[in-house]
């Protein structure tokens, strides 16, 4: 069994039973010198001072930070086709409903990957948990919603399947059935909720289901019933819901028992309260308002509201090309008010939590998963200002180090 020591090392341990939430969010738990030991893919010891054995490999943090991996508690991961022609028409001014009219936006997205092979899919994510893992992010969700029909939706589940199984990193799937409305196929929310939810919950049990809450996408009482539906089936259901319109999907997604309220760019002040008092995890994806519009979720309103905050890259083709969860960690503090200590919580413990792997990841303590990081300088506010920085100078994923 591989055996490895961190030594001399400011520890951030993240522990703390369930999620944080509001001011608890700003406690990382600081060991100031101490170390943290692993055996095998778990973290055995944690301790201030020095270990009384050490065995095995030995990284002598030299008083830099040794904190959990990071933890994208939202990403799309999989698709085929780029956006790349898109992109550079919406600079030079095109509209973005000429664009979507002439069969652009998500639409480009969901053709390229119908037409897409398993194999396609699975090299698309195989690179991106690749880039991710050299960033020092030890678990990821990565989300189907760009088949938008059963056979090629579930084509990109068990491509995710396939990349997965030799990375790393732990990926969660989500199947998001509820990403949109195809143009042909008007009947598709009521078929999702009738016939492809219960079916794709015995198929891949250990999925998520999830859906888009917005003008034009799925209505509050269509994304009811398809957290309802996932209820029924005994999967966790989460909802992409306020992002340029409050219509009360996040207040509904709390009532009916989802596990994270995503986006929350446009919610009210009577929203922020709700999520607040509510259990779901509030996931935040500042990426998008970086790349879309420059509107940001109320991050500081929500955890002096009592929320527990988390934080994804929302890795997809058009809103937010991009694996860097650490970028989404800036803009959270540059945009949405989040303090350093309350980013790098939301990015960890809270992230893994919003993926169900609370228990597993996202803080250190003996029996958790030996995702670690060894950052190349004593204060870990510097993960989380240095945008584009240096990736950690050493990334430990299940016990064995990467770089
Ligand atoms: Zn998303």
């Amino acid at each position: 069994m591989t055996a490895l020591t961190v030594l001399n090392a400011r520890v951030l341990t993240m522990t703390g039973g369930g999620p944080r939430r509001g001011a608890a969010m700003r406690d990382v738990g600081v060991i100031e010198r101490g170390f943290v030991q692993c055996e095998g893919e778990r973290i055995v010891r944690v301790g201030a001072g020095a270990p009384e054995h050490v065995q095995g490999d030995v990284i002598d943090a030299a008083g830099r930070v040794c904190m959990p991996a990071l933890v994208d508690a939202h990403a799309h991961l999989c698709w085929g086709g780029d956006r790349w022609s898109e992109w550079e028409q919406v600079r030079a001014g095109v509209p973005y409903s000429d664009i979507l009219a002439a069969g652009g936006g998500i639409l480009s997205t969901v053709r390229a990957t119908r037409a897409a092979s398993e194999m396609e899919l699975a090299a698309g994510v195989r690179e991106r948990l690749h880039a991710m893992a050299r960033l020092g992010i030890g678990a990821t969700e990565a989300k189907s919603g760009y088949g938008l029909e059963p056979a090629s939706e579930s084509r990109m589940l068990q491509a995710i399947e396939m990349a997965a199984s030799d990375s790393p990193i732990t990926v969660r799937r989500t199947f998001l059935g509820g990403h949109a409305i195809p143009p042909e196929d008007a009947a598709w929310p009521e078929r999702l909720v009738r016939e492809v939810i219960p079916e794709f919950a015995r198929r891949f049990p250990d999925a998520a289901v999830d859906a888009f809450c917005e003008k034009n996408a799925f209505s509050v009482e269509q994304a009811r019933a398809v957290l309802r539906a996932a209820r029924a089936a005994g999967v966790p259901a989460r909802l992409h819901t306020d992002q340029f319109n409050d219509l009360g999907g996040a207040a509904m997604a709390i009532e009916e028992g989802a596990r994270t309220v995503d986006h929350l760019e446009a919610s009210s002040q009577a929203t922020i309260a709700r999520v607040g008092a509510g259990a779901a995890i509030a996931v935040l994806l500042p990426c998008s308002g970086y790349a879309l519009d420059g509107r940001y979720a109320p991050g500081r309103a929500l955890i002096d509201a009592g929320a527990a905050v988390a934080l994804g890259s929302n890795c997809n083709p058009g809103s937010a090309p991009t694996v860097d969860l650490r970028f989404a960690m800036h803009l959270a503090v540059r945009h949405c008010g989040l303090s350093c200590h309350e980013a790098l919580v939301a990015a960890t413990a809270n992230a893994a939590h919003a993926l169900g792997l609370g228990d597993q990841m996202g803080s250190i303590a003996p029996g958790m998963r030996a995702n670690l990081i060894v950052l190349g300088e004593r204060d870990e506010r510097s993960l989380v200002h240095g945008f584009g920085g240096p990736a950690p100078a050493h990334v430990v994923l299940g016990g064995r180090v990467l770089a």
